[in-house]
């Protein structure tokens, strides 16, 4: 995890969060879980560029990079749920509410200085999920660019969404702060869907069109949902 610190954190919170141990070369979240530093002079390096075509290798690799990581991530967490629950066979992530699980999920990255994120659930059970995000580290060590920079937080959302979602999903981010724009946004759903925000957003459409096209698409997951062994068969960690 990044060390940087939230503009608006106050940096108590912020060492709290993060534990170090140096005489060990240790740094730990207090439930004991080890994390790295990863130093802002990296994420330039991994972001700056990446909106030049000839990068686009660049942009996959992160983008995949935070879609393994939101699976492992959110497997973590199912199993710390479980184990905070008494480990009851009956008690598991996909029976606790969404809201819960992914502001859990995401609370971590906000206290080490990944950025706060909000999920707009409004359209899950169509397959669409929306998310803002501020206080973006990638579009921090980017500074301006053509394109949306936060290819590796599109991966995360989109992994941590699959895995919850027990689907295949897939993320485009429509605004970014790189761009000029307050903060960053995403939309997460079906390949498909957003293959088809990804067009509309290279052609200069802006998200609120963007958000109306992808709730009127339809698409087989959106209408009727697979069974639930085909659906699990698509998380790539099953693989
Ligand atoms: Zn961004």
């Amino acid at each position: 995890m990044s060390d940087r610190s939230l503009s608006d954190q106050p940096r108590s919170a912020h060492e709290e969060f993060i534990r170090s141990r140096p005489a060990e070369g240790l740094l730990q979240t207090p439930d004991g879980r080890r994390v790295a530093a990863l130093p802002e002079a990296l994420m330039q390096v991994l972001h700056r560029g990446s909106s030049e075509p000839a990068t686009d290798n660049r942009r996959h690799l992160l983008y995949h990079a935070g879609y393994e990581w939101g699976l492992q991530d959110m497997l973590q967490l199912s199993a710390r749920l479980r184990e905070e629950s008494g480990g009851t066979t009956n008690t598991n992530l996909w029976k606790m509410d969404a809201p819960f699980v992914l502001e859990r999920w995401a609370a971590p990255f906000a206290a080490a200085g990944w950025g706060a994120c909000i999920f707009d659930l409004s359209s899950h059970t169509k397959g669409i999920t929306f998310v803002e995000l501020r206080h973006s580290a990638a579009a921090a060590a980017t500074g301006n660019a053509a394109t949306p920079v936060c290819h590796l937080y599109a991966g995360l959302f989109a992994g941590a969404l699959s895995f919850y979602d027990r689907v295949e999903s897939h993320a485009v981010e429509t605004e970014c702060v790189a761009l000029g724009d307050a903060c960053c946004r995403f939309i997460v759903g079906p390949g498909p869907i957003i293959d088809q925000a990804e067009s509309a957003r290279r052609s200069g459409i802006a998200h609120d069109a963007i958000c109306r096209l992808v709730l009127e698409a339809r698409t087989p997951l959106a209408a009727t949902p697979p069974a639930g062994p085909a659906k699990a068969a698509k998380i790539p960690w099953k693989k």
